[in-house]
């Protein structure tokens, strides 16, 4: 990924205010530090939903809590069978984690600075003094260098490496179990992860904290996003504008720079009858607050007509989104205004084809619509300052660990938010799987297409022409 990677990592440190800044300089007048992250880096802030979750495993793994109180967390999701989150704190990767669909289970993969915050109780391996240089620089650790291992120690844990003054050398995989380490009197006890020579500096700070600190930078990216939608709007005379709003963070933030820009405009929502109910009470709230227009447009019964015949939607054949959303959204277009100009919540960050895709563009199906992405360059986490700063009504959903707001059951999920969403959801996910099923049995499936989630792909190439 990192290769065809074509934007630039933009998480920097400030280590007097102990917050993120998305830039080379801290509010504060301190220089920043470039945090190493993996690419494309679309940072996000952790809720304490996700907090609680990582204290959970951590606890679970290695016996104690890892996020003390006062502590902001950043989230970067990074590539892997399913879900994987690089997790942040004090400006270094202090652990990952991620879901493994073949065990229905996370795992914390700790690094080197976890200890900063938390000293093991569990799953830890003492290296005795003359290892410890050999291990820092990368070598596994040997029989002969061991020293002790914590007892639940099984063949590969994640585990820390210690020295015998209790400082942390390394972190990485046990090849063998505590019993059989301790009979052994060569090989290798555990393989070391490879550590990057950053550094982390704890400290307690808030999200208010961080909004300040990036004052210049928060100011700079809307005056950029309200100068480009004054300048699409001045090239387009004559076009009705108007914001596509999905309940995401996304489409908020780009309605507020129109608002900003031009003044109030109607917002397009597709409904796609598939959204969550906390979207459907999120529309309303931003519509009643900014005082706005609201143009609905949805595929009524059509989504389930269609199922009949094509069978659930996949990555790979996503019927859905040109039945619900582009040829709903091209009938009211035609039907309202005849054309008209939307500002989308389209970001660079989202993936790779999103990072090629133009800042303004028609979609070949809807040429009625010509589109703008005012926040095309905003990581997830300008948004989500950009939002905290405005005190904007961000749908709730992202403090319950859903951080992709569109159908409940979108094929493009990984596995890890739909376990999350059958906890949250039974119902709604009661009856998607009852259709699953229902298919399954039409066509003589076996039950593992539905088990694991086989549905979500057909074997074809991955279809990316969705609606933004
Ligand atoms: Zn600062």
């Amino acid at each position: 990924m990192s290769k065809a990677f074509l934007g630039k990592l933009v998480l920097n440190w400030c280590d007097k205010c102990h917050t993120p800044v998305l830039g080379k300089k801290c509010f504060c007048g301190e220089e920043t530090r470039s945090v190493s992250i993996t690419p494309p880096g679309d940072i996000r802030p952790a809720f304490k939903a996700d907090i609680d979750h990582i204290n959970d495993l951590y606890l679970k793994q290695f016996g104690e809590k890892l996020v003390p109180e006062g502590h902001i967390v950043i989230l970067n999701k990074i590539p892997d069978v399913d879900r994987m989150e690089e997790v942040i704190m004090g400006g270094a990767v202090v652990c990952a984690y991620r879901y493994i669909p073949s065990e229905k289970r996370w795992e914390l993969l700790p690094r080197v600075h976890a200890a900063k915050y938390s000293k093991p109780k569990y799953k830890y391996i003492v290296a005795d003094d003359g290892a410890v240089e050999p291990i820092k620089k990368g070598s596994s650790l040997l029989a002969p260098g061991l020293v002790d291992i914590e007892e639940s120690v099984k063949a590969d844990d994640e585990v820390f490496i210690l020295s015998k003054s209790g400082e942390c050398i390394a972190v990485g995989r046990s090849r063998v179990s505590a019993k059989e380490a301790k009979e052994m009197d060569r090989g290798p006890v555990a393989k070391t992860r490879k550590t990057k020579p950053d550094v982390c500096v704890p400290g307690e700070a808030s999200w208010e904290k961080a909004v300040g600190a990036n004052t210049n930078i928060l100011n700079n990216a809307e005056s950029e996003a309200v100068n480009f939608v004054k300048s699409v709007v001045s090239k387009n005379p004559g076009l009705q504008c108007n914001v596509s709003y999905s309940g995401g963070k996304d489409s908020l933030a780009t309605l507020l720079i129109v608002l900003k820009a031009i003044g109030k405009v109607p917002v397009l929502f597709s409904d796609t009858e598939l959204e969550f109910p906390e979207t459907y009470k999120n529309v309303e709230e931003v519509v009643e607050k900014y005082g706005l227009d609201i143009v609905r447009t949805g595929a009524g019964e059509t989504f389930w007509e269609d199922f009949e015949v094509e069978g659930p939607p996949a990555v790979d054949v996503r019927w859905c989104c040109k039945v619900c959303k582009l040829l709903p959204v091209k009938r009211i277009i035609e039907e309202k205004w005849g054309e008209c100009l939307s500002f989308i919540g389209q970001r660079k960050y989202e993936s790779l084809a999103r990072m090629k895709s133009p800042r303004v563009w028609r979609n070949y199906k809807v040429q009625v619509q010509l589109s703008a992405a005012p926040i095309q360059h905003w990581t997830a986490l300008h948004v989500f300052l950009y939002l905290f700063r405005e005190k904007a009504p961000y749908n709730i959903l992202y403090k319950r660990r859903i951080d992709r707001i569109g159908c409940f059951m979108c094929p493009s999920s990984d596995l890890a938010t739909f376990e999350i969403i059958k906890a949250e959801y039974p119902d709604l996910w009661k009856m998607w799987e009852e259709k699953l099923y229902y298919w399954m049995n039409k066509q003589g499936l076996s039950e593992d297409w539905v088990k694991n989630a086989e549905w979500r792909k057909r074997g074809g190439e991955d279809d990316t022409s969705s609606y933004t």
